[in-house]
């Protein structure tokens, strides 16, 4: 019975994980935060494109690779 309880509940999670997935596909970059750029810590007002996100300022989700929404 708990079992049960346990596969529906991730069941639900999963279907409302994966519909958000396709409403919002990306994050914000965690690296950046979402601003595209990267400054410097050494040289003041020096700044790059973040090199995780490649300037995108955005990261695509996990789930939303799963069911090919967005781009990277
Ligand atoms: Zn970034």
């Amino acid at each position: 019975m708990t079992v049960l309880v346990i596969i529906v509940g991730l069941a639900l999670w999963g279907g409302a994980y994966l519909i958000s997935c396709a409403l919002h596909p990306y994050i914000a970059c965690g690296r950046c935060k979402g601003n595209k750029q990267l400054y410097s810590t050494s040289f003041e007002g020096a700044y790059g494109d973040c090199w995780r996100c490649h300037g995108t300022g955005r990261k695509r989700r996990a789930g939303a690779k799963l069911i090919g929404r967005g781009e990277d």
